[in-house]
């Protein structure tokens, strides 16, 4: 499921691919996405000219001329591939694109629990899935002041509660338990029970978690667009997540990482190292 930083690096990949291109054709396969998608999308992206592409949170902005806005997110499942005219056609491609010098660019999303919508430019704080996102973490000010005060009063986990958009925007399940790992958090911990160092420790190791990993797409980048054109999936190496059993690194517990299952979703801890 993508996360902020794989949502970074497709916004990065977009840059090189389609910056400052026209929009020749859009072609709307399906339009029954997690919320509909409105039904005058593609006759408003047809001669459209790419500006500024942005990130909030999961979710992309691109900017057309004109005063349009495309946001996407991708859900569960969601994808972009980008390629020539060659570029092969897949089930679940609900928005195809192409623009001037021959680009194709294909929104694929086999469980559609994604969004691709279209709103004016300057509606973007109140459009009903931007406008109760809390702070970036890579932005300024994001720090330990600002978690706790998100955090306070809250009867959650502390896991549960960095899944929650409101309190710190782009986080999924993956970065969430990294970032309680590099924290030295436990995931069990009721998220108001943070003192205020744990929480300036906690947000610190949210930033660089996110930045690592943009990191990580970012070099791996140029070979993967060339390798199937999908954009902002690539290899990372995880402390923590999807790692039952393994030995986490830098550690002496025995028995390595553990899993639980917290709200429906698999956490992945150090049960001696996250306290
Ligand atoms: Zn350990």
């Amino acid at each position: 499921m993508p996360e902020l930083p794989e949502v970074e690096t497709v916004r990065r990949g977009l840059l090189v691919t389609i910056g400052g291109r026209r929009i020749l054709s859009a072609v709307l396969n399906r339009s029954d996405l997690r919320r509909p998608v409105p039904p005058f999308l593609a006759e408003r992206l047809v001669g459209a000219r790419i500006g500024a592409l942005t990130r909030r949170g999961k979710y992309l902005l691109i900017a057309l001329d004109g005063d349009g806005l495309l946001l996407v997110h991708f859900g569960m499942s969601g994808r972009v591939t980008a390629g020539g005219a060659d570029l092969p056609a897949l089930r679940h491609d609900h928005l195809i694109l192409t623009f001037d010098e021959g680009t194709v660019l294909r929104f694929n999303d086999p469980r559609r629990f994604g969004v691709i919508d279209y709103l004016a430019r300057g509606e973007e704080d109140r459009h009903p899935l931007l406008a109760g996102l809390g702070p970036e973490p890579l932005e300024p000010g994001f720090d330990g002041v600002a978690l706790g005060a998100a955090l306070a009063h809250r009867s959650s986990t502390i896991k549960a509660a960095l899944l929650d958009q409101k309190v710190v925007a782009g986080l999924g399940n993956i970065y969430a338990c990294e970032a309680l790992y590099r924290a030295r958090l436990s995931p069990r911990r009721r998220a108001d029970s943070l003192a205020p160092r744990q929480t300036a420790r906690l947000a610190e190791a949210i930033r660089t978690v996110l930045e690592e990993a943009i990191c990580a797409g970012g070099s791996s980048l140029r070979d993967y667009v060339q390798i199937n054109g999908e954009l902002g999936y690539f290899q990372h190496q995880w402390a923590v997540y999807a790692r039952e059993g393994k030995p986490c690194p830098g550690c002496d517990c025995k028995k390595g990482v553990r899993r639980i299952v917290q709200g429906g979703r698999s956490t992945f801890f150090c049960a001696k190292r996250q306290r």
